[in-house]
């Protein structure tokens, strides 16, 4: 550490990013959730064309980007704002909408506590319950805080029906109620149409998972037009220029290409199932999914020598020492068809050897 760090920051943990490695090297990475697919063609064109056109700044409102998903979506254009991947999104929102503090599960996506501790707002975790999942019913302690997790969920891939988030926003009217649906996509449910009836809902998306761009860094948020208007100002005073115009066209040529994307999370559904299959074959506890990836531990061999094991064999898994009642598990993202076979090949290999 420097000498000049802010002492707030001396003992900030961040983001766990140790396991992204470069794609050059040779590891098949089924740590992040990215889609194995190539981005679509269309959005391989935009992007490249727009390339011509970086001696200029991007569009900071996202103009043409921001209608095409308006119409895609059948909201108004004010009620979406985009953000550099929805993390971004989601540190404006902890930047600008937690002042009363935040809640959100004990086991979800590990950024939400790291952006609190980062600016200073105080969080409380609910547990998830004994088959990790989220009980509307221990969110109902109207106390203004902002409420936020992630459907389906994460790391568990758990999903909440909206009749049930519904029941969380309406115990809680004075809370900012945020739903992360990074993952909504392959769960093929969503609730943003609920923005119309519920002006204290957020739901925050992205191009990462499905439409496979997570390197573009494109995410966004669906709301009522106050709050985007707020989240607005929030982005032109941090970042006015978050968006780059190759990513703003690829976001339009991936959604002028959804026949695209829905082909590619048909495979990777199809892939999933195929996969369960064989982990139960083998042994392990599979949780149910509504994602690209899966929540699993073996009956016998920890989660930390199979993920040990694995990465010995250049396949790169998410393990998860904390909590302690998660550190049995793994979370594997769901690659191409002959990415999966290799890892229950060697996931075999491990196993036998492990007798
Ligand atoms: N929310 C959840 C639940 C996630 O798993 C991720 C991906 N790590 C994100 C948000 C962030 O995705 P991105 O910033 O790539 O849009």
């Amino acid at each position: 550490m420097s000498r000049f760090l802010s002492s707030r920051f001396s003992a900030m943990i961040p983001y766990n990013t140790s396991g992204d490695k470069s794609p050059s090297d040779d590891l098949i990475r089924l740590n992040t959730n990215e889609n194995p697919f190539e981005p679509s063609p269309k959005a391989i064109e935009y992007a490249h064309t727009a390339s011509l056109g970086l001696n200029f700044y991007g569009d900071p409102e996202c103009e043409l980007l921001t209608r095409k998903l308006a119409e895609f979506l059948n909201v108004q254009s004010n009620e979406i704002i985009f953000g550099n991947g929805s993390d971004e999104i989601l540190n404006f929102i902890f930047t600008g909408f937690c002042e009363n503090g935040a809640i959100f599960p004990d086991i979800t996506y590990s950024f939400y506590a790291i952006l609190a501790e980062f600016h200073g707002i105080s969080f409380k975790t609910i547990p998830l319950d004994e088959n990790f999942r989220i009980e509307p019913s221990d969110y109902f302690a109207p106390n203004a805080r902002t409420i936020i997790f992630a459907n389906p969920n994460a790391p568990t891939g758990l999903f909440l029906e909206s009749s049930e988030i519904e029941r969380i926003i309406s115990h809680n009217p004075e809370s900012l109620i945020i739903i992360d649906e990074a993952y909504a996509d392959f769960s093929g449910k969503t609730c943003v149409e609920l923005i119309h009836k519920y002006e204290n809902l957020a739901v925050i998306r992205t191009f990462s998972k499905s439409r496979s761009l997570a390197g573009a860094r494109l995410g966004f948020c669906v709301a009522n037009e106050n709050l985007i208007q707020d989240l607005r100002t929030i982005k032109n005073s941090i970042a006015p220029y978050n968006i780059n115009s190759m990513t703003q066209a690829a976001g339009i040529g991936a959604i002028e290409d959804e026949d695209y994307t829905r082909e590619n999370v048909r495979t990777i559904l199809q892939t999933r199932e195929f996969v369960r299959e064989e982990l139960v074959k083998l042994g392990f506890e599979v949780l149910d999914s509504n994602t690209n990836f899966l929540f699993t531990k073996h009956a016998r061999i920890s989660g930390q020598k199979i993920y040990e094991e694995l990465l010995r064999r250049k396949i790169l898994i998410r393990h998860f020492s904390k909590p302690a009642r998660i550190s049995d598990f793994n979370r594997i993202t769901i690659g191409t068809r002959e990415q999966m076979q290799l890892m229950l090949e060697n996931l075999r290999e491990i196993i036998g050897g492990a007798c």
